[in-house]
């Protein structure tokens, strides 16, 4: 994902110095062209010569052996005229024949430097020089090569990727070993009058093994991977992203069978709307994949598999039977895909005896298998860092905290009174989610600086649940307004530590009403809009009962939050004060509080 980011940004630079290198090209022209204007306004004749000679009226005159320029320099004006004069011995005579009869002319004769002609010649040719390298450029940018080749994805003949590569995901797995056998034998099913699917769809976001699934179908039957990502079919020329759906297609056919594989497909299957000047070009785009994904021949056997992670966002037209006409969810691994991915990367890593990968995966959940790897790998630079012979225990925390929260900033100075502020913060989230049945214990509380925040506490991750019950998303509210309510009950004070408690508790509070339907006043009822405008059809009245019932439901939470913390004033005093003390405290010591 960073990288395509520089190549984008790689991109725009590139751009702006071939702006600049034009604007300089043109000065040079520019310049070039004056000063051989300047030099024809003074430009003199044969004839004129001459007749200036004869008559006394020239002091010096230049001329190279064997040139045709010739510089006269004026008695009376300060002024110098050059021409082009065929110096022949015509000429020479001539001027013999005047310094004889005393007419005082300087001649200096001046051998031809071969140098300072080559020099102007090649300064006179830089613009136009320039001007190709340009064109080049451009053109290279585009896609287009000398030999008028437009880019058609990338192609690996063997991705090398298999489906044992793919940790977890055993279901999806299945649907897809079927795409294999037809890749692998496709007259087997076209013999049977069986319809070999065009289009799949992976759905799931960035990181959750949507490219390496389709490698791995590849490399399972043996057969090209030809990809390309759908930001490099948005170009700045009309009709280049058309011609490169019209490539990468024809690319496909000529290796068929194979798998053509589309990241990013959101960025040119959009839904189409009115087409406005920017939008018709990605239209064209999107008009050529349909196309391409129409006109295949029965006897193609070109599988396309496309990624995104907005399938909302995608134009309609794409999923119609013949084209994407099958969705896969790519979902981020739950615990058990976690411990196999934990398992599959550390394979060839030295891990403690006591790392239990089973506790790992509990720690992670929401983790992609992209994250997990990334961790793992955090984690072996630790343990090298630390001289540790394997990866141990307190490495693969580290790794989790740094990437969870960020990493610990130990020179950072805080001051007391913040110190005491961040204190009774986490002190109140950590008080307050104890009393609260739907609330996961807390791992570790601390006012070690990480990353943006202050303090953090976390909580032992529990397995990710499909569904959410309407108290655990008032408790979660109530805990995440402890911070806030610590800060005012102890302190009687209030920070901007909170803020970004509050910005979640906020969003909670408007998904239960306008998502979930969870009001009692307004129902379930959708109230989710792209566009606030659409809110209009559901009249003022209803608008500004969201908004009565958000508040509502942030009212209640901050004020459980402050009623459970002032009941247990004690606790919270002490958790405070030794954190000040300890800075950490971990799980097990925050239950000390409790006995
Ligand atoms: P996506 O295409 O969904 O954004 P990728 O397929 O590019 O994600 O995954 C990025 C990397 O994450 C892979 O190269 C692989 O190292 C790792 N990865 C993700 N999911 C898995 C998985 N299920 N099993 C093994 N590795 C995985
Ligand atoms: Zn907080």
């Amino acid at each position: 994902m960073k990288d395509k980011k520089k190549n984008k940004q790689n991109k725009i630079k590139l751009f702006l110095s071939l702006i600049i290198l034009i604007l300089i090209a043109t000065i040079i022209g520019l310049v070039i062209w004056r000063t051989s204007e300047d030099k024809k306004e003074k430009e003199i004749t044969y004839n004129q010569l001459y007749n200036d000679i004869k008559e006394g009226k020239v002091e010096e005159i230049e001329m190279t052996i064997g040139g045709s320029t010739v510089t006269t320099k004026y008695k009376d004006k300060d002024e110098k005229k050059t021409g082009k004069i065929n110096t022949t011995q015509g000429f020479m005579d001539f001027i013999n024949e005047q310094l004889k009869e005393g007419n005082e002319i300087k001649v200096n004769i001046k051998n031809p430097s071969a140098l300072i002609t080559v020099g102007e010649k090649i300064f006179s040719f830089i613009p136009t020089i320039m001007i190709i390298v340009l064109v080049v450029i451009l053109f290279k940018m585009q896609g287009i090569g000398e030999k008028g080749k437009i880019y058609g994805g990338d192609e690996e003949n063997d991705t090398g990727i298999k489906f044992k590569d793919v940790a977890g995901l055993d279901e999806e797995k299945g649907e897809l070993v079927e795409i294999v056998d037809f890749l692998k034998n496709p007259k087997r099913f076209q013999n049977m009058g069986a319809k070999i699917p065009r289009g799949i769809l992976l759905y799931g976001k960035p990181g959750t093994g949507k490219t390496l699934i389709a490698k791995a179908i590849a490399g399972e039957a043996g057969v090209p991977f030809i990809s390309m990502s759908g930001s490099e079919f948005i170009e700045m020329f009309a009709g280049l992203g058309a011609s490169r759906v019209r490539k990468l297609f024809e690319k496909a056919k000529k290796v068929s069978p194979c798998i053509v594989f589309i990241d990013e497909i959101d960025a040119i299957g959009a839904r189409r709307s009115n087409g406005s000047g920017a939008e018709t070009e990605n239209n064209q785009t999107l008009n050529q994949l349909l196309v391409e994904m129409d006109g295949f021949e029965s006897n193609e056997t070109v599988i396309v598999l496309a990624a995104t992670n907005r399938p909302e966002m995608l134009d309609k037209a794409l999923l119609r039977p013949g084209r994407f006409d099958r969705q896969i969810t790519i979902p981020a691994p739950d615990l058990l895909g976690r411990e196999e991915i934990l398992k599959l990367y550390t394979e060839n890593k030295k891990l403690a005896s006591d790392i239990d990968l089973k506790e790992v995966a509990g720690d992670t959940a929401g983790f992609t298998g992209a994250e997990l790897n990334n961790l793992l790998n955090e984690a072996a630079i630790l343990a090298t860092r630390h001289n540790h012979e394997v990866i141990e225990k307190n490495d693969l925390e580290a790794a989790i905290k740094k990437i969870t929260v960020g990493l610990e900033k130990h020179n950072r100075v805080v001051s007391d009174k913040d110190k005491k502020l961040t204190a009774y913060h986490e002190a109140g989230h950590a008080v307050v989610s104890r009393f609260l049945e739907t609330q996961s214990n807390v791992k570790e509380v601390s006012i070690i600086p990480r990353g943006y925040t202050g303090g953090y506490t976390m909580y032992k991750t529990t397995e990710d649940k499909f569904y959410i019950s309407k108290t655990e998303l008032e408790e979660k509210m109530i805990a995440l307004m402890g911070g806030r309510a610590a800060e005012k009950i102890a302190l009687n004070d209030i920070s901007t530590g909170a803020s970004n408690d509050i910005e979640v508790a906020t969003g909670i509070a408007k998904d239960m009403i306008t998502v979930y339907g969870m009001s009692n006043i307004l129902g379930p009822m959708s109230l989710k809009v792209d566009d606030p405008y659409e809110l209009q059809i559901f009249g003022e009245d209803i608008v500004d009962e969201v908004g009565v019932q958000v508040k509502k439901l942030i009212d209640q939470a901050y004020e459980t939050a402050q009623k459970i913390l002032m009941e247990h004033m004690d606790v919270l005093t002490a958790v405070a004060e030794t954190l000040l003390v300890k800075e950490t405290i971990s799980g097990e010591e925050f239950e000390e509080f409790f006995k």
